[in-house]
C-alpha cells in the first residue's frame, strides 16, 4: 500500500501521503503547521484501517483487485476515492497531491500542471 502515515512533532499532528517507493516524497510538509519536520509513523495503512472502519471497504481485497496498479489514472481514482473517505485527516492538499502525482506519471519530464484538468468530481467510480 504506497500510503505512509506521518507525524507532525510541532503541532501533534498527523497526516497521510502517497509514496512510491520507501523514500520520503520531495516538498512533504506538515498541512495543519507547513513544518517539515515530520517522520514516517510506523504504522501505516494498518492504523487507518484499524481508526477508520469505513475505509474497510477501501481496502478490500476486493476493490483492491479491480485497481489496476499499472494504470496511473486507475490509482489516482482510488487515492481521491481515499482521500475523499480520509477527509480532514487526508488534507487539504491531497487531490492536489493525486493529480501532481498523476502528472508525474503520465509525463516524467516536463511541468506536468495539474489544473489543467479542471475540477471534476467524476471519478468514474462506481
Ligand atoms: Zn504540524
Amino acid at each position: 500500500m504506497p500510503i505512509y502515515e506521518y507525524l507532525c512533532p510541532l503541532c501533534n499532528g498527523k497526516f497521510q501521503r502517497l509514496v512510491r517507493g520507501f523514500s520520503d516524497p520531495p516538498g512533504l510538509a506538515c498541512p495543519r503547521c507547513g513544518s517539515v519536520e515530520v517522520r514516517r509513523a510506523v504504522s501505516r495503512f494498518a492504523t487507518i484501517k484499524s481508526e477508520e472502519s469505513r475505509l474497510d471497504a477501501l481496502a478490500d481485497p476486493a476493490m483492491m483487485s479491480g485497481l489496476d496498479e499499472s494504470d496511473p489514472r486507475a490509482i489516482a481514482r482510488w487515492a481521491k476515492k481515499l482521500g475523499k473517505e480520509l477527509g480532514d485527516e487526508a488534507g487539504e492538499d491531497w487531490d492536489e497531491m493525486v493529480d501532481q502525482m498523476l502528472a508525474e506519471e503520465l509525463d516524467g519530464d516536463g511541468e506536468g500542471k495539474a489544473g489543467t484538468q479542471g475540477p471534476s468530481d467524476d471519478l468514474g467510480w462506481g
